[in-house]
């Protein structure tokens, strides 16, 4: 659709957003949401206007509405959760990159966007320390980056055991076990259940108290199964930050024919530094890898990475192709070979800018600090009264509770008392029926 649009340079709503965001980026803001949802629904609601209102006032209205239920989780005393902070290069790439409109699906509709994405995957690799040849999916997040991979390996055992995916579909295809730890992230279920997989084709294998999967019992588990089958292991524990032992994951894949995916939506840029390297030493013998963009490397949202050995295998799993969505000999990357979608935003844009912002040596220094700053907490808290912690810190995690000594119904108590970002936050609780 065609739309004449123009987009002004000193006043009008981007000017208004541009404006606003400059000092909430330069202010100490909220870390808590003030309003609860009544309030917010409140300041959202009323009845769609019948008729169009200036940009400006609209954006001035968004504003107010929103900031009283914003987390801070941009701003640097925010713990919570693993989130990435929107870095300023990236949100001005992204606000570009809606600016432009592009549509990333095939190299003609947009030879940039298409062209800023390969040079980003070949860096994202490149800092990785992944093989080069794998190729690279730029997704909305690890859960799609799980599910892509994932998608690789069920068409690809399943070839290798004789049954072609694309011609005779799920139905009557020889069984695959999957084996993953038991206390996984959620999303790898999720990406499971999204590709056939049920409870009765997974296998949980026990894990130790840091996540890690036990790897004599996953060999068990794999000498009682035949067929084809596929491994999930993790490169940090959402909790505890924790590594699998991918060496050991690597030589059992390969002694079964299996696929070894790896769920590393922030643990693989502890690749990146030489401080934490080590922690994923034999990640790169992998088959397929999902990490995020938007949380350690602090890509803005809306960015994670699918990392697949086998090109092929990656492609058969996601290609999009018609007639209409021409190629040329000439064209660079067609994004809708890795990626479920076919339109798509323009994600390589943030990715790239972001990258070459923070360069090498700041996305290096970048996990170290972060990880120092763990460890120093560490030592710093170890020993203290009525504080204990859980986790062996090995990545930027640090898992704590307080009490005074008392225990337990205290413990939780007090935990609660001292966590910096709650849901609902106090006042919200007062307010609350
Ligand atoms: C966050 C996370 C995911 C899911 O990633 P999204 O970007 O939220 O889709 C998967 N695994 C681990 C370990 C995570 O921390």
């Amino acid at each position: 659709m065609k739309h004449a649009h123009t987009f002004p340079t000193v006043t009008g709503p981007l000017a208004t957003a541009a404006a606003y965001a400059d000092t909430y980026r330069s202010r100490k803001t909220q870390l808590h949401p003030t309003a609860n949802c009544d309030t917010l629904r409140a300041a959202f609601g009323g009845d769609l206007p019948a008729k169009g209102q200036p940009g400006e006032q609209v954006i001035a209205d968004l504003i107010r509405a929103a900031e009283p239920g914003l987390v801070g989780n941009t701003q640097p005393g925010f713990f919570a959760w693993v989130m990435g902070s929107s870095h300023t290069t990236g949100v001005a790439a992204d606000w570009l990159t809606s600016i432009w409109g592009q549509n990333a699906g095939i190299y003609q509709c947009s030879p940039a966007a298409a062209t800023a994405e390969e040079v980003a995957c070949d860096w994202v690799l490149d800092i990785l320390d992944l093989p080069r040849s794998a190729s690279v999916g730029i997704t909305t997040g690890a859960t799609m980056a799980g599910f892509i991979g994932l998608a690789a390996a069920r068409g690809e055992v399943l070839r290798r055991a004789g049954h072609d995916l694309a011609e005779d579909g799920l139905q009557g295809a020889p069984h695959i076990t999957v084996f993953i730890s038991d206390d996984t992230h959620v999303s790898n279920l999720a990406a499971l259940r999204y590709l056939g997989f049920g409870s009765r084709n997974i296998k949980r294998v026990p894990s130790d108290d840091q996540g890690r999967l036990s790897i004599t019992d996953l060999a068990g588990q794999m000498a009682q199964v035949r067929g084809p089958k596929i491994m999930i292991a993790t490169a940090g524990h959402i909790n505890s930050g924790a590594f699998d032992d991918f060496h050991a994951l690597a030589d059992l894949a390969t002694q079964h024919g299996a696929w070894l995916h790896i769920d590393a939506a922030f643990g693989l840029w502890a690749r990146a530094s030489v401080s934490t390297r080590t922690l994923t030493n034999g990640i790169e013998r992998a088959d397929s890898w999902s990490t995020d963009g938007h949380k350690w490397l602090q890509i803005p949202f809306d960015s994670g990475f699918a990392i697949v050995r086998n090109k092929d295998a990656h492609r058969r799993a996601m290609d999009i192709s018609a007639s209409y969505l021409s190629e040329g000999p000439n064209d660079g990357r067609t994004a809708t070979h890795y990626n479920p979608e076919l339109s798509r935003r323009a994600r390589g844009f943030a990715v790239w800018a972001t990258l070459k912002a923070l360069g090498r040596h700041g996305i290096s220094d970048m996990v170290r600090n972060h990880c120092d700053c763990a460890s120093l907490l560490a030592y710093k808290l170890k020993g203290t009264p009525g504080i204990r912690l859980h986790n062996n810190v090995v990545l930027n995690q640090l898992v704590l509770s307080f009490d005074r000594g008392r225990g337990g119904d205290d413990t939780d108590r007090m935990t609660q008392a001292c966590l910096l970002y709650t849901s609902p936050s106090p006042r919200d609780k007062r307010q609350s029926r």
